[in-house]
């Protein structure tokens, strides 16, 4: 079996689950150019907790967690299987760092199943989610991406789910296809980064920007995973989906 690719999405509003546009578009597009995988291991925005889990339920449930949209993105069903077994390998290769068996708490939130709704329109690749673990600096899921490099071998699709570029309170409605000059300027600070050196993602917590762009660290830590892929494989990210939305939000999506 050949290396899998590994990726960092940009997932945006979650009614992207729903569309079709030119970053789901793009989306499809990744999965259709390589062989579907045995399973994917996903790093999601939403899952954001004071520990680092993996999820090892057989059927984890479809977690609808956000407020205000229509009734049909609360219906959407992504009827996956889990992959037990990868969850608990996934805690084997990563020690020493210590990642708790999660069989009833959590699921597949929509950070993981707006993306695959495009990505595996049919459920049939077995999927675990990996927390963000919130209490931990930069660098450390910098380093727990790097350890998970051995999975790219053995056919797992390795998938963060967040936004560079994630600004909830200065969204403009009105502007569809457009950044803030700040969003354009920090996504493209981060762009800069990551396809010199994937390993220098560190530097970008000294950007001007970075307050206004992360207010929050949760849709940007998934990113440090396909840094810590990259560094470990000595590849360079390519860039797909690239864009800002909204005003504050960066759809721009990474892949090796
Ligand atoms: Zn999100």
């Amino acid at each position: 079996m050949s290396t899998m690719p590994a990726a960092f999405v940009g997932h945006g509003n979650p009614m992207n689950t729903l569309e079709s546009n030119r970053y789901t578009d793009d989306w499809t597009a990744f999965a259709a150019s390589f062989e579907k995988p045995s399973a994917i291991l996903a790093i999601s925005a939403h899952w954001y907790i004071n520990a680092t889990a993996v999820t090892s339920m057989a059927s984890p449930r479809v977690i609808h967690d956000f407020y205000g949209f229509p009734q049909e993105l609360f219906d959407f069903d992504y009827p996956v299987p889990g992959d037990p077994q990868l969850a608990r390998h996934v805690g084997e290769i990563v020690d020493p760092v210590w990642v708790g068996l999660d069989d009833e708490t959590w699921g597949i939130d929509h950070g993981t199943w707006s993306v695959l709704a495009h990505m595996y329109p049919d459920a049939d690749v077995p999927v675990v989610q990996l927390s963000v673990d919130a209490s931990k600096p930069l660098d450390y899921h910098v380093d727990l991406g790097s350890r998970l490099a051995p999975l790219r071998d053995e056919g797992v699709l390795i998938i963060g789910s967040g936004n560079v570029v994630h600004n909830l309170r200065a969204v403009d409605w009105r502007a569809a296809e457009h950044g803030f000059d700040w969003a354009q300027r920090f996504d493209d600070d981060v762009s800069s980064l990551l396809t010199k050196d994937p390993s220098s993602l560190g530097e970008i917590l000294a950007s001007d920007d970075f307050r206004l762009a992360v207010p929050t660290p949760d849709h940007f830590l998934p990113l440090a995973y396909l840094a810590g892929l990259a560094s470990a494989s000595a590849a360079t990210p390519t860039l797909f989906a690239r864009g800002c939305t909204l005003g504050s939000l960066s759809m721009t999506s990474y892949a090796i």
